[in-house]
């Protein structure tokens, strides 16, 4: 999950005197980043992906709690040889959770795309040399019955100092400092522990208030916490309410990302503008969580849970109390949707697609205008820096602004957006990046892969093509809220350009844009519209691929694309409906033991390849493994 120095962390009673020092010295170190590399340009189009696994023991199903003993083992292979080595492996928030990229980016498109699947498999045997032999990695968005009874490998008691949860101990969190610094850290920000809710998906013998911890039905009682910043307050004050209480919940949900090197600055931010309405797409598309806490919810994916899961905003931010203590009341929390496009210079932008009031420092702002940075950008920035650093580390307050990046770097690695718009690392030869954040991990390697692969075409054509994907960024917003919705991807319609190929600003805003289903959006509209689908296949057709490079990427679109018309199923739908279909389901919404185990199973047939399901695989024709 970013950015992770070693050192010792300050709680956040410690931090408070240094909030002010970070975000000025970060200010430098970001001015000093574009001074050195707004006229780098880099030729490679190099890429990555991020995959996210989650460790259970594959007897009794549980989490188990030792991915950082396993990580460990991965991380020696790089120690030895890290310019060589295979994969990379890092840690991530839960310590059930690990995380793997390439271990140098792919460069380019052609036969490289033939490499991410074969990638992503040896990574599961790499992490697969070190497990025992009751324990299986899966990538899966949501372990569904996390913050239920003993739902962890070994076993521990809520209540942890660090979260004050009540359904998450403390040992699910990695061991190492940043992930409870941060965890404690924004409990203290914001006056409480964080507040989670969900709707439930009511069924046919859902109680309307349930018990959080017991599933017993009960009466609505007055709400009981006192922390309750959001007035979203206790659990059973809300009639069909999932209430979860610890980040956890949220970030030890597993992800798909991937960033893309581009050419030059401005390239750069014109693939991050375009990548943003495409983000909220793709969060549907990808939709694989439907189970959380132990219940099926009404939401298909994991990303509002996340947002509000880290969500340290107090009651002065958030708008309950006038402002005192606080510079700004903050719209969104810090793991959201992006706030602003910042492409000015791409001829297809209109400065009126930026149409949210944007929440910024304007100290910030004005010192980067000072020192040349334009207007826009300057605002994006200045938008990230409303936030406070959330984990300093004693021994790094005081760096050189020359040499480092550290207090930029953490400011920026802790607004976990949709798109996230990442400069050059200092003294190095990476370039300008963009990475798309949103879609959740998927079941087998072939799945992910064809969304990783898809994904680069498609920042590759918007380059080559300039593809215009721009609307007001207050209906990427409403994109992102639909995404959520029960099985989205069919059913619900989402703002999208009309013509993707205009890139003439004419006439009136509403008219460029119009509602349209997933369906429609990638695989057309009849007549001249092909969708997106359409346009990446003529690209490709363009690329110069061999048969074989050709061959497979024509499977991976192919998914794309039915899992766009619904012939595919999304993970999240297949989830549901093997809920329902089970024999101890009881139409209460509840997702018991037994059910979570024979799920869990079944994942686990499916990624190893026991059992074909053309339900969410497809045509085994059009399967590659
Ligand atoms: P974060 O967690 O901050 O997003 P990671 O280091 O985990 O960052 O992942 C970075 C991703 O970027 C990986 O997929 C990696 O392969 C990819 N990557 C690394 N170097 C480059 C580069 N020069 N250009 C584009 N992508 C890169
Ligand atoms: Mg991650
Ligand atoms: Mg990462
Ligand atoms: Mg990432
Ligand atoms: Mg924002």
């Amino acid at each position: 999950m970013g950015f992770i120095a070693e050192g010792n962390t300050l709680a956040w009673e410690d931090s408070i005197k240094y909030l002010e020092y970070i975000r000025e010295h970060g200010v430098i170190q970001l001015l000093n980043i574009i001074k050195n590399n707004k006229d780098k340009v880099t030729e490679d189009f190099k890429w990555g992906d991020e995959v996210e696994y989650i460790l259970i023991n594959n007897d009794n199903y549980k989490l188990k709690l030792r991915a950082n003993e396993v990580l460990d083992l991965l991380m020696l292979e790089e120690k030895r040889n890290p310019t060589t080595v295979e994969h990379l492996w890092r840690p991530e928030y839960g310590r059930f959770m690990i995380e793997g990229t390439p271990g140098s980016p792919y460069s380019g498109l052609g036969k490289q795309l033939l490499k991410i699947q074969s990638s992503l498999k040896s990574r599961r045997e790499n992490v697969e040399k070190y497990l025992k032999p009751n324990e299986s990695i899966l990538t899966i968005t949501s372990y569904p019955r996390m913050g239920c009874k003993n739902f962890t490998d070994p076993q521990a008691e809520v209540k942890g100092p660090i979260a004050e949860s009540k359904f998450l101990p403390d040992s699910v969190i990695n061991p190492h400092f940043r992930f409870s610094t941060l965890t404690a850290n924004i409990r203290k920000r914001r006056g409480g522990p964080v507040s989670i809710n969900i709707p439930m998906f009511r069924d046919k013998n859902t109680p309307e208030y349930l018990d959080q911890t017991t599933y017993e039905k009960v009466a609505p009682v007055l709400d009981d916490s006192d922390n309750s910043v959001n007035d979203i307050s206790s659990p059973s004050n809300q009639p069909f309410n999932i209430f979860m209480d610890a980040m956890g919940f949220g970030m030890g949900c597993c992800c798909l990302q991937t960033t893309f090197q581009l050419p030059t600055f401005d390239d750069a931010r014109t693939v991050y503008d375009q990548l943003a309405p495409i983000s909220t797409i793709m969060l549907s598309l990808t939709a694989a969580s439907s189970i959380f806490k132990g219940y099926l919810s009404d939401i298909d994916a994991r990303w509002t849970i996340i947002s509000q899961s880290v969500d340290d905003r107090n009651k002065e931010e958030l708008g309950k109390i006038p402002l005192n203590n606080n510079k700004f009341v903050i719209n969104k929390s810090r793991y959201d949707s992006i706030d602003c496009y910042i492409g000015s210079k791409s001829k297809s932008f209109r400065s009126e697609y930026n149409d949210l009031d944007l929440v910024y420092d304007k100290d910030v702002y004005q010192k980067l205008i000072e020192n040349g940075v334009d207007s826009l950008l300057s605002k994006h920035f200045a938008h990230l820096f409303i936030r406070d650093p959330l984990v300093i580390y004693s021994d790094k307050v005081e760096i050189d602004d020359e040499k480092n990046t550290d207090h930029f770097e953490n400011i920026q690695s802790t607004n976990w957006q949709t798109v996230r718009f990442k400069p050059p690392p200092p003294s190095s030869s990476i370039g300008w990046r963009v990475e798309l954040r949103p879609m959740e991990v998927q079941l087998t390697d072939f799945q992910n892969s064809a969304f990783v692969v898809f994904s680069a075409i498609l920042v590759k054509a918007i380059q080559d093509l300039k593809l215009n994907f721009y609307i007001p960024i207050t209906k990427v917003d409403e994109n992102l809220k639909t995404a959520h919705k029960r099985a989205s991807v069919v059913n619900d319609k989402f703002y999208f350009r009309k013509n993707i190929f205009n890139n003439t600003p004419n006439g009136s805003i509403e008219n460029e844009y119009e509602l349209m289903t997933i369906n429609e959006i990638f695989n057309g509209k009849g007549g001249d519209n092909k969708g997106l689908i359409g346009v990446l296949r003529d690209y490709i057709s363009t690329l110069g691929f061999d048969n074989e490079t050709t061959e497979l990427v024509n499977k991976y679109i192919k998914f794309v694309s039915k899992r766009a018309s619904g012939e595919i199923k999304s993970i999240s739908t297949w989830t549901r409906e093997f809920v329902q279909n089970h024999p101890a389901y009881k139409h209460d919404s509840i997702v018991n033991d037994e059910i979570q185990a024979d799920y869990l199973q079944r994942c686990l047939d499916i990624s190893n390849g026991t059992i074909y399901d053309s339900s969410i695989l497809g045509n085994k024709d059009d399967y590659y493994c």
